[in-house]
Parts: structure tokens; sequence; C-alpha cells
């Protein structure tokens, strides 16, 4: 649900505080990503092409309609902006779209890994898992097309060889499930190279898509009964696969299991 209340100067400066988040926490650089909100049936707010987002101002933000019509604003929006209007056109119940390419989630993506590893409680109630859409190149109605095929049963998509979509009923929704989204990659690399990946049982990921069922999570997306369960999803038929995704079969040394923990670690940081 879109926050009552909320003016369409609000909303501006809603895109440009998550846009010096998405920034400073290097989820971006330069003039990458892109955000967008749709604040009524026919308007959708989004940040300028090519300008920082991170050093955005809210007069920067541009009004476009539903097909992509600029009707306010000085700047352009992004040309990635076809993926924000086939997502609003997919998903009714969805109010903000969020584009970056978070280094580790993105790695994941390069890698050809989606992150459908059952192996962290919140990550199973509150995403299910988290497909890859196949490449196609930015800007692309192709990219848009599958892109809007993935969110139909998910609210966060890796995009292959490119970056990460995240999207919620309000920015800030679909901003944190972008952070969640980067965490939970962080710690799956760290598992991995721990070397052990401890998965849920049948029983526990029972448990948690109750959990997940009775906490109304997807509820509102009207593909929600049509879509897989964790453990059922489509990368296991479709690959690539986290199938793909070879534990190493002894651990490295500790020296380079540290060293390599603590540059994962501080890219993130810093
Ligand atoms: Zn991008």
């Amino acid at each position: 649900m879109q926050a009552p209340g909320k003016n369409i100067h609000d909303h501006k400066r809603d895109i440009v505080h998550i846009g010096k988040m998405m920034y400073e926490r290097r989820f971006i650089v330069a003039g990458d990503g892109n955000i967008s909100v749709r604040i009524s049936e026919e308007f959708i707010l989004t940040t300028p092409t090519a300008l920082c987002k991170g050093m955005l101002s809210p007069d920067q933000i541009v009004k476009i309609d539903l097909a992509g019509k600029v009707l306010e604003g000085e700047y352009q929006p992004s040309s990635e902006i076809k993926m924000h209007l086939a997502v609003y056109h997919t998903r009714p119940d969805i109010k903000a779209v969020v584009h970056a390419h978070p280094p580790i989630s993105t790695g994941f993506a390069v890698a050809g890994i989606p992150l459908d590893q059952l192996i962290l409680a919140e990550m199973v109630v509150n995403f299910g898992t988290i497909p890859i859409a196949p490449y196609h190149p930015p800007s692309t109605v192709e990219l848009a097309n599958v892109v809007a095929e993935k969110v139909r049963c998910y609210d966060a998509v890796l995009m292959a060889n490119h970056g990460v979509m995240t999207i919620g009923p309000d920015v800030y929704t679909a901003y944190h499930r972008l952070e969640m989204v980067e965490q939970f990659a962080v710690i799956n690399l760290v598992a991995h190279v721990l070397g052990k990946m401890t998965t849920f049982s049948q029983q526990q990921l029972r448990d948690l898509i109750t959990i997940r069922e009775q906490l109304g999570i997807g509820a509102q997306n009207p593909y929600h009964r049509q879509c897989p369960l964790p453990g059922q999803t489509e990368s296991v038929h479709n690959p690539p696969s986290s199938s793909e995704y070879e534990m190493p079969s002894h651990l490295p040394d500790m020296e380079t299991l540290v060293k390599i923990i603590t540059q994962t670690i501080m890219s993130i940081l810093r």
C-alpha cells in the first residue's frame, strides 16, 4: 500500500533519499540504477537518465505516464524505464520499482546462480526464492519482457550479466528488499566459502511456507496462487540452477579463507 497522505513532493524526496542510500551502500556507482514510484493510476515518478542517483535533488525527478511519456521535468527518464513500466502493467499491486547493481548479488547474476538456496528463514518467508531473468541488452523491450515475466511470481529478480530489480507496495519496501537480496548474497557466499551449506528439511520448509501464508506475504499478487512454492522453483526445471553451485570439496586454508571473507565484507562496508 502506498503510504497514505503523501503528496508528489514527499514521493520525490523519498526517491532522492533512496538514491542516496543506494549510492552510499555501493549498490550503484556513477549513473547506475533507477527508481520509480507509481503515485496514482496514471502517473509515475522516476529518476532521470545519466545523473548520479546518489546526488539528485527533488526537482530533477521526472513525472511520466504509464506509456513512458514525460509530463513534467527537465530530464528524460532512464531508458531502463521500460522494465519498470512492464512491471507496473504486470503487477497492479506494485507501486515501486528499484533497480541497481549491488556487487555481490550482481556477481551471482553474472555467475548464472539464482538465489534459490533454501538456507535462511527470513528469505524463504519474505521472498520464497529469487530467480534470474535471462540476459538481454539493457533498455530493450526483450529485457523488459523477461523481467516482467519473472515478477509475476517474485518480488526480487536477478538480471543475468546485469544487476538486480526489486519491487514493492511502496518505495521503501522495494529498497529494503534490495538490501535483503544483497545481504542474502553475502551470507550465501560466506557459507559457500566455508564449504558447508545446511539447507532446510522438507518439514522445516513446509513450516516456513505456512508462516509466509499466515503473514499474507504475496497475497496481494494476482498471480499468487499460480506460483511455485519455495523448493519447487522453476529454476529447478529451467537452467541455470543453483545445482551448478558446487561446494568446494575441501576448505581453503585458514589464511585464504579469512582473506576472502574479509575482502568480501570490506567491499560492502567501504
Ligand atoms: Zn542496470
